[in-house]
């Protein structure tokens, strides 16, 4: 009830759902009727979840916030949303994205701007932006996000929320729409590190429908905190932790810098020894990711002809059927992600382009593989800057795609990071959240959970 009732007075101005279920209340006096009548409950009973709205739930549309799916109902649930429910979750909506998660503030949402909950001029951050707002706002208690290049983790850090992005293949993308298929990856948000990894061990594992998905064994993430001896003041002794120089030098706003330094000297505090490591290959990443993620896109996307799915613009031709159909259904942002992809990945200009970004993966790959033989985590700002205002980059995608730098290479070399609140940088009138982000080698999850847990 008190959710529900937040939910209904805060989303006029924040405006972080595209869908709210009308069966909340309803599922959750079945939650009541299980307690009273002592049946065995879920991990996860009565607890309200946010699913983004590129992941399929079968009872609610999923438009990715895409005008091409508006009033697309799903016949079936993402296979991490199937494991959510039969946990004892409770889907309360759909959170508002990026189109088909091409973005980094929200607005490129097909149907309406969210606002960020501590400053409501700001934007909340994207792709994911509905999903961390409505944690943020306590709209709801944890939310699925999605992360093809940052979308879980720089929304977390813009609205003050712990994100986690989960190693490539942790969790099935049976039933999350593809944007960039060897890059995305289903995540948590949560307002403490215990939340997103109760969420994750729910989600997690092998499904046949995602031949990617991991046969590795899922830890119960939550289960080695409550272990935790307080008396311990060097928790954390023994732990080494790198630094990545290229993250906090020129160009990253100052505040964001003393934020992640102040981190560094919580985390030496702790008994961690910090050092600064440098990943050669970082600036690279930036437009190997943009050249890969629109390529993939640009094939994923092929499928909303007007035929498939969605909007139809009646045409007396077939080919102008589908040319109509896009033309009216897919947003600008979109459009160009579809040039950009079928550009790079054209007969004549393939190997400048394509080949090239799949080598610098490689690069990137090796370098992390590299700094994380001599350490057993590395941390790094989440974003180059706090939330800035709705509108400031809306024109200049390039701008916004910088933004990104901070999230990208994880991507590319298929890591999982955890992001969490870190500190605070003073805008005119009022404090925004920073956050950090901390990254393992891959399906090393247990590990940054348990440093993220101490850490807050
Ligand atoms: N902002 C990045 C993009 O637009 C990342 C998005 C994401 O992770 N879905 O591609």
């Amino acid at each position: 009830g008190t959710f529900l009732n937040r939910l209904r007075n805060t989303e006029p101005q924040l405006k972080s759902f595209l869908y709210v279920s009308d069966v909340v209340l309803k599922e959750a006096e079945e939650i009541d009727r299980k307690i009273a009548e002592n049946e065995e409950l879920g991990p996860l009973a009565g607890v309200l979840v946010g699913v983004k709205d590129n992941i399929c739930t079968s009872d609610m549309p999923s438009t990715a916030g895409s005008k091409i799916l508006e009033n697309y109902r799903p016949p079936f649930d993402a296979t991490a949303v199937g494991k959510m429910k039969k946990c004892g979750a409770i889907v309360i909506g759909k959170t508002n994205m990026d189109e088909f998660g091409m973005g980094s503030t929200t607005e490129g949402s097909g149907y309406q701007v969210t606002a960020n909950p501590w400053d409501l001029s700001r934007v909340p951050g994207g792709s994911s932006g509905g999903s961390a707002a409505a944690v943020s706002a306590r709209q709801c208690m944890v939310s699925l996000g999605s992360d093809t290049g940052g979308s879980v983790r720089q929304p977390a850090s813009f609205c003050g929320v712990v994100g986690l992005k989960p190693t490539y293949g942790r969790v099935s993308r049976y039933g999350l729409v593809a944007y960039a298929s060897s890059l995305d990856v289903i995540g948590c948000f949560g307002s403490s590190v215990t939340d997103a990894a109760i969420l994750l061990h729910a989600i997690s594992g092998h499904d046949k429908f995602d031949a990617t998905s991991s046969k590795k064994e899922v830890p119960d993430f939550a289960s080695q905190f409550i272990a935790r001896n307080h008396l311990d003041s060097k928790p954390l002794k023994g732990l080494r932790v790198g630094l990545i120089r290229e993250t906090i030098e020129g160009g990253v706003d100052p505040d964001v810098i003393s934020s992640i330094r102040g981190a560094a000297s919580h985390l030496e505090e702790l008994g961690c020894t910090v050092t600064e490591v440098s990943l050669p290959s970082f600036s690279l990443g930036l437009p190997a990711y943009y050249i890969l993620a629109s390529s993939e896109s640009s094939s994923n996307l092929s499928r909303y002809d007007g035929i498939r799915y969605g909007k139809q613009v009646f045409a007396d031709e077939l080919n102008s059927l589908y040319g109509e159909s896009r033309a009216g259904g897919l947003g600008s942002e979109v459009k160009m992600r579809i040039l950009m992809g079928t550009y790079a990945l054209s007969a004549g200009y393939y190997d400048a382009y394509y080949k090239r970004a799949q080598q610098v993966r490689t690069l990137v790959r090796e370098s992390f593989r590299a700094a994380l033989d001599e350490n057993d985590i590395l941390i790094s700002p989440a974003a180059p800057s706090a939330a800035y205002k709705i509108g400031e980059k809306k024109n200049d995608p390039l701008s916004m795609y910088a933004g990104d730098i901070m999230t990208v290479n994880v991507n590319l070399a298929g890591l999982p990071a955890l992001v969490l609140p870190c500190g605070f940088v003073d805008s005119s009138s009022v404090a925004l959240p920073v956050g950090v982000q901390m990254i393992s080698a891959a399906f090393e999850e247990e590990k940054l959970l348990k440093v993220g847990h101490i850490f807050e």
